[in-house]
């Protein structure tokens, strides 16, 4: 037989094969430049706030979503809250309100202001809402992060990271590149190099050789001086992690707050952001 076809058909498959690995490998590669996560924090019953944020996230093509916990508390939404975040089926953590709305009476002592709007939204919950707060896990891996709601070195202790030695700690149970924490209500990230040091997100490089424990913020009460809902984009194909504020109808969410008969302080601090 001729060599010369022999080496041509030869030359043909390999062609083909090297086509068809560049598709497959783009395949491969596709799902994650399609993936954007939208990740809030801190509903905080706040319906005006998460659906403004969620507008938000959805107009800026976000194909996840991921709730850091506190989805109840403080605000005159729970069981909207609750509907909206267990319809939308995405990954959820529990935060310390949510634990103690799904129990009969508090375990443990909030203060007088958290106390009186956890009472209330005992009260303003149903079965089924409580029964999906109950399930909620305290921690956990959603593709290549991790996700928690206050800390990981103890997450059902409810510690507050505010500081690089607090941060540090969790470091410790960090397993991934990013984990992504709420809780403080203050947006705002620590990364792991050589030591531990504060940085503001706006907008974030992730580097594989560091570590990031990133708070995304309030979605429902912010704490930072700031009334705008916040939350993160965490753009996969760019690795980089957005921080967003977000207007919303204040008015109307302090007006409900009133009109529950929740403290009037409630509705005060939302336009402090404090
Ligand atoms: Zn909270």
């Amino acid at each position: 037989m001729n060599g010369f076809p022999l080496c041509f058909a030869a030359c043909r498959i390999w062609r083909a094969s090297w086509k068809f690995r560049s598709i497959y490998e783009s395949l491969i590669a596709y799902p994650n430049l399609l993936m954007r996560f939208a990740i809030f924090s801190d509903l905080h019953a706040n319906l005006e706030a998460t659906e403004a944020v969620l507008a938000d996230a959805r107009e800026r093509e976000c194909t996840h979503f991921v709730c850091l916990g506190d989805v109840v508390g403080y605000n005159a939404n729970p069981h909207e809250c609750v509907e909206i975040v267990r319809k939308m089926d995405c990954p959820v953590v529990k935060g310390n309100h949510d634990e103690q709305a799904s129990l009969a009476e508090s375990s443990r002592g909030f203060n007088a202001l958290a106390e009186a709007a956890i009472n209330w939204t005992r009260e303003h919950l149903t079965e089924e809402d409580k029964e999906w707060l109950r399930q909620m896990r305290m921690s956990r891996q959603v593709r290549d992060f991790t996700i928690v709601h206050a800390t990981l070195d103890s997450p059902d202790q409810w510690a507050y990271v505010f500081n690089n030695l607090d941060a540090a700690a969790s470091f410790t149970y960090q397993h991934t590149t990013v984990c992504f924490f709420g809780h403080t209500h203050v947006p705002g990230a620590f990364v792991r190099d050589e030591g531990v040091k504060r940085v503001k997100v706006d907008q974030l490089m992730i580097e594989e050789s560091k570590k990031y424990f990133i708070n995304v913020g309030s979605v429902g009460q912010p704490r930072d001086g700031d009334w705008r809902a916040a939350y993160c984009i965490y753009h996969i194909d760019k690795n980089v992690v957005e921080q967003r504020r977000i207007k919303y109808d204040l008015a109307t969410t302090q007006k409900k707050i009133i009109q529950a008969g929740l403290p009037r302080l409630l509705a005060e601090r939302l336009e402090l952001g404090r």
